[in-house]
C-alpha cells in the first residue's frame, strides 16, 4: 500500500467519522440508546466515568481490531482503523477535555474555532432529556458560531 493510499483513506475515514459521529448522536445516542447516552446529558456528572463511555470502549474495540488484522498497514482496513483512532483521540481532547473539562490541563482556549465548537456543543447541552436538543456534530461547527466566537475574541482584545 502506498503513502499516498494509507494517508488517503486515514483522512476520508476521519471525516466520515464525524459525519458517523453526528448520525449515531443524532438518531441512536438520542433515540434507541439514550440509556447510555443519558449519562452524558446529566450535568454535572456524578462520577469519573459515565456509561456514555462505552461508546470510546466500543470504537476502541473496532480500530484494535482492524489494526491486529491489517497486517502492519499491508491491508487497506489497516488505515481505517488509523483514521478511526485519530478521531476518538480528536474527539477525547476536544469534547471531554476542553468542553467537558475532564482533563486537569487543557481548560481553555483563545483559539476561535475552538471556542466556537465549545459554544455549538454547550448549546447541545441545554437541554437534558432526549428530545428538542441542536448541534450533534463535533468539529463541522455552523458559521454562526464561528461569527459568534469572532465577534468575542474581538471585544476581548479591545
Ligand atoms: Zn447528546
Ligand atoms: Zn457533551
Amino acid at each position: 500500500m502506498s503513502l499516498l493510499v494509507s494517508v488517503l483513506i486515514t483522512l476520508a475515514t476521519f471525516s466520515f467519522m464525524e459525519f458517523w459521529a453526528w448520525f449515531m448522536h443524532k438518531y441512536v445516542q438520542h433515540g434507541p440508546l439514550w440509556v447510555l447516552h443519558r449519562s452524558h446529558h446529566v450535568r454535572p456528572s456524578p462520577r469519573p466515568f459515565e456509561r456514555n463511555d462505552w461508546f470510546f470502549a466500543i470504537y476502541g474495540a473496532l480500530s484494535a481490531g482492524l489494526f491486529i488484522t491489517g497486517a502492519n498497514g499491508q491491508r487497506w482496513w489497516f488505515w481505517v482503523g488509523v483514521g478511526i483512532a485519530l478521531y476518538g483521540t480528536v474527539y477525547f481532547f476536544v469534547h471531554d477535555g476542553l468542553i467537558h473539562g475532564r482533563l486537569p490541563f487543557w481548560k481553555k482556549t483563545d483559539n476561535v474555532y475552538l471556542r466556537a465548537l465549545n459554544m455549538a456543543h454547550k448549546m447541545h447541552h441545554k437541554t437534558q432529556g432526549r428530545d428538542h436538543s441542536e448541534e450533534f456534530g463535533l468539529l463541522w461547527v455552523s458559521p454562526k458560531y464561528l461569527r459568534l466566537a469572532r465577534q468575542q475574541a474581538g471585544k476581548k482584545a479591545r
